[in-house]
């Protein structure tokens, strides 16, 4: 399988229950919710986002022809930044579900990384991931009902992506996260209230956004 990369680089996770970690992020290029053009957004599923996953001319990206070669740009993401006995990479997009399969967790697993995904929960999870974050969008179908983490970006529309719709899912941890549109000071005040009222909820922070790190 050829994997398309828009981008892989060193940074902390900024979001959710690993806040702070230094991890590997690999964007791989695409998603099945948005074609990522502007041109598209009003007539997309997922109209909020905040991501660049077109094409493959991010730093570090581009098409890789095996699961070791990918796993040997992760491993040169991670380099002498960091201590060697945590590493961490965290597959996202676009939707990595798209391309992510076994043969990459293994050859990430090889590499001495835990694997971490962010995926909308559209597409069923392979077996082998080490954190699954499941973030669901608009009323896209959720397949994937179990993981790690279910982060939630609120609010999203009045009758689409509630809370209620996903706490009874299997999930460790249950995030909502203030959409970062116009009325983000607001979306943020019915973050806060909501998990007041309904603490199986936490509140996640886009602390890179807040801090200016990449
Ligand atoms: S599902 Fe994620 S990557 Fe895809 S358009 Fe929505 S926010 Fe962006």
């Amino acid at each position: 399988m050829t994997y398309s990369v828009k981008e892989i680089y060193f940074t902390l996770q900024g979001e959710g229950a690993h806040t702070g970690r230094a991890a590997v992020f690999l964007r791989f290029s695409g998603c099945n919710l948005w074609s990522g053009r502007e041109q598209h957004r009003d007539a997309a599923i997922c109209k909020f986002c905040d991501t660049d996953f077109v094409g493959v001319d991010g730093p570090g990206g581009g098409k890789f022809a095996a699961a070791r070669e990918l796993a040997s740009a992760v491993s040169r993401a991670w380099g002498d930044n960091a201590a060697a006995d945590r590493k961490y990479v965290v597959c996202t997009g676009g939707e990595p579900l798209l391309q992510l399969d076994a043969a990459a967790i293994d050859a990430f697993h090889d590499a001495g990384f835990e694997v971490g995904v962010e995926t909308n929960g559209t597409i069923a999870a392979p077996g082998g991931i080490d954190w699954l974050c499941v973030s669901p969008k608009a009323d896209a179908a959720v397949v994937q009902q179990s993981g790690s983490e279910l982060k939630l970006v609120y609010p999203q529309s009045e009758d689409e992506a509630q809370p209620d719709q996903f706490a009874d899912m299997s999930f460790e941890y249950f995030f909502l996260q203030p959409c970062d549109d116009e009325n983000l000071d607001a979306n943020t005040r019915a973050v806060v209230d909501y998990c007041l009222r309904y603490p199986q909820w936490r509140l996640s922070l886009q602390t890179h956004k807040i801090l200016g790190i990449d």
